[in-house]
């Protein structure tokens, strides 16, 4: 097994996970959040499966953003077998749920967006883009229930539907079926990476938010909490007990600053006021140091990486 495509943490997931912390977001805004961190804990379980199930000659694509023809569609999970090109939309669904003549609904009749017609239409679209390809492997769409928690009745025998309890036969069914690979599969990978990184792009974007609005403070990585103590070295957090450097906590902060915000300059004073001036400016400015690279400006020591540049001391720039 080879995985060609880690899954990442979404953008959009990373940017609201943040802006929670720092903001009062809108309520459809942090029901997003959690539909989309329900979604990707569930992709993560079924990766561990994958990981741990498939063994044998095949290529594993995570998280692709394809667009064809003016279409998008998004893939969970893209296997590549010697014969099929395996695609898996994993749900995450916890309880019970109906499948209905005319789509799903919850045990309580709530209808919900119907899985099987969104595995429907990815598999039609990436048929057209292995046609257009010319590519002869043939699609095989795979709804998975990754939630040991959920329920389905009223199932038919011929819908494309992986219960939890059968993913491990299904997956190491895929080891049986699996012939050796050929050259025309890996290139068929390193297309559809391609033709994901042209258009990650399209990913949706985050809510407005500007820095004014945003809590300043070091917050915990682990649960968010901004109630930390902090000693000569360690950082404790009062929330989850989460224990780290302060160092670490230090960078974890930078980063969120660096991803809200990339076109603010890192100074000691921008990072310091990000970070709610809970350590002494010195130790902020011995953190910089250690960890970016430095480079001369006319009013002070100028730091970087590659696209990790801090200036000792321009004008803090407080809003995008
Ligand atoms: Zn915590």
């Amino acid at each position: 097994m080879e995985i060609v495509k880690e899954r990442e943490v979404p953008h959009l997931l990373k940017g609201l996970t943040y802006l929670d912390k720092r903001s009062v977001m809108k309520e459809a805004d942090k029901q997003y959040l959690t539909s989309l961190q329900k979604n990707f804990d569930g992709a993560n379980d079924f990766d561990a499966k994958v990981n741990t199930l498939v063994n044998r000659e095949v290529i594993v694509l995570n998280d692709l953003l394809l667009c064809n023809k003016g279409l998008t569609f998004q893939i969970d999970t893209l296997m590549l077998t010697s014969h099929l090109v395996h695609v898996f939309e994993v749900k995450n669904y916890a309880g019970g749920y109906l499948r209905n003549p005319d789509g799903f609904s919850t045990i309580l009749g709530q209808k919900i967006a119907d899985p099987l017609l969104q595995l429907k239409r990815t598999t039609s679209f990436l048929m057209q883009l292995l046609q257009d390809w010319a590519s002869e492997l043939k699609v095989q769409g795979n709804l998975v229930f990754v939630n040991p928690a959920f329920t389905l009745y009223q199932a038919r025998i011929e819908d494309p539907i992986i219960l939890p309890s059968q993913i491990d036969s299904c997956l190491e069914a895929l080891n049986s079926h699996s012939g050796g690979l050929e050259r025309q599969h890996y290139q068929l990978a390193n297309r559809l990476v391609k033709l994901h990184e042209a258009h990650a792009p399209l990913e949706k974007h985050l809510p407005y938010y500007s820095y004014e609005e945003l809590k300043k403070g070091l917050s915990c990585k682990a649960c968010g909490s901004f109630e930390l103590l902090i000693t000569q070295r360690s950082c404790f957090c009062k929330s989850c007990y989460e224990k780290s450097t302060v160092t670490d906590v230090i960078l974890d902060n930078i980063e969120e600053l660096q991803f809200l915000f990339p076109d603010t300059p890192l100074t000691t004073a921008t990072v310091n006021e990000w970070c709610g001036d809970a350590v002494h400016f010195r130790r902020m400015r011995k953190v910089l140091k250690d960890h970016f690279v430095a480079s001369g400006q006319t009013s002070g020591p100028v730091y970087g990486k590659p696209s990790h540049v801090y200036y000792e001391s321009p004008p803090v720039r407080k809003s995008k």
